[in-house]
């Protein structure tokens, strides 16, 4: 970014025709699921689409780094925070439109909340997702799914704001969707709507197989700590991630605030003021572990960003700051 001083003056100037609302120094903890996370120089969210154009062309002018967050709950923020501007979608891009069997929606809504709007609809397609707790945005990125259901079975089109600041959209087959992975995490682009198609069901049986997996999630899962969710990748096959963990012996182990969850041997949570570092020492830790006594090597689905002493991650192509 050159000159840091200069960098925080320009910063403050991108702001002066911003109409959202903006935070300097924000402290990315209360933005991730994890609660970890140092400062963001300047943390903003768009007034609209208009605001969040002349936001990201305010910031390609005077060449400062910027990135846009969901719901932080499949984040990793290092502990000196993020260089440049975080930008996050609020309420603002939050507006949902049901019309017959076609859900259109803002990046910025709870995906949670539209899996109950459409189950309530009697809409079938969409109930995978009701306790993943992601935004849209984030979950198109990374082409969220669970129970044999995931994004890029019902995703139509997805409008995008890219590194002009120009509008455009992808048709669901150039999203390029593959297992936790679509063309976004290569991408500088912002979701900002996301249309869906969906099929009639019957609204009965939904509820209750949506309240089933809700249960079954309370029971297996870590929910009492904050955590990202899975921290690895399933190998390809049908190998699964946490029994690899498990049977290396990890459950339990921590570092510093940082534990393999004792319930579910692919969630890290935080015990209580772990920082980034404990979790990427866990993480690092856990890999060489499954690696010495499975021989596969995992790789992580949360994604590293931030200033990691000197480094700065999490700008371009996210692929390259993915571990493992
Ligand atoms: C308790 C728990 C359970 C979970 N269960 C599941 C599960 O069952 N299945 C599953 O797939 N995941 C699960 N996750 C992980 C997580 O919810 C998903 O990866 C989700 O897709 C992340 O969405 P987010 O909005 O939080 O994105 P963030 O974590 O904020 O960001 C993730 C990535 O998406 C990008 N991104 C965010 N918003 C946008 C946008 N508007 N446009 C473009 N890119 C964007 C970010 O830059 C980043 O690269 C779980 C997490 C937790 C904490």
């Amino acid at each position: 970014m050159g000159n840091r001083q200069g960098a925080l003056t320009d910063m403050t100037q991108i702001t002066r025709d911003f109409r959202g609302q903006w935070m300097q120094k924000e402290p990315m903890s209360r933005h991730t699921t994890w609660k970890i996370g140092g400062p963001a120089d300047l943390f903003a969210m768009p007034a609209d689409e208009a605001d969040l154009a002349g936001l990201i062309r305010g910031c390609r002018e005077r060449e400062i780094p910027w990135m846009v967050v969901g719901s932080g709950s499949n984040l990793l923020v290092a502990d000196n925070g993020i260089r440049g501007v975080v930008i996050h979608l609020g309420r603002a891009f939050s507006d949902r439109r049901l019309d017959d069997c076609r859900l259109t929606a803002g990046g910025g809504c709870a995906l949670s909340g539209l899996a109950r709007l459409a189950v309530k609809a009697g809409l079938q397609g969409l109930e995978f997702a009701c306790g993943i707790p992601a935004s849209l945005g984030g979950a198109v990125a990374m082409n969220a799914g669970a129970h044999g259901g995931s994004m890029e079975n019902i995703v139509r089109w997805a409008d995008v704001i890219d590194d002009e600041g120009r509008i455009r959209r992808y048709q669901g087959e150039e999203m390029d969707f593959a297992y936790r992975h679509s063309r976004l995490q290569g991408e500088k682009a912002i979701v900002v709507r996301v249309g869906m198609e969906l099929r009639w069901g019957d609204q009965e049986a939904l509820e209750r197989w949506m309240e089933e997996k809700l249960t079954l999630r309370r029971k297996s899962q870590p929910l009492d700590f904050p955590n990202a969710g899975s921290v690895f990748l399933n190998p390809p096959g049908s190998l699964s991630a946490g029994r690899l963990i498990d049977e290396a012996g990890m459950k339990g182990f921590a570092i510093g605030g940082a534990q393999v969850s004792e319930r579910h041997a692919n969630f890290i949570v935080n015990r209580g003021g772990a920082t980034a570092a404990d979790v990427l020492a866990l993480i690092d830790t856990v890999r060489a572990r499954v690696l010495a006594t499975c021989g596969i090597e995992l790789k992580s689905e949360v994604r590293v960003i931030g200033d990691s002493g000197g480094q700065v991650d999490g700008w371009g192509t996210e692929d390259s700051h993915q571990r493992g």
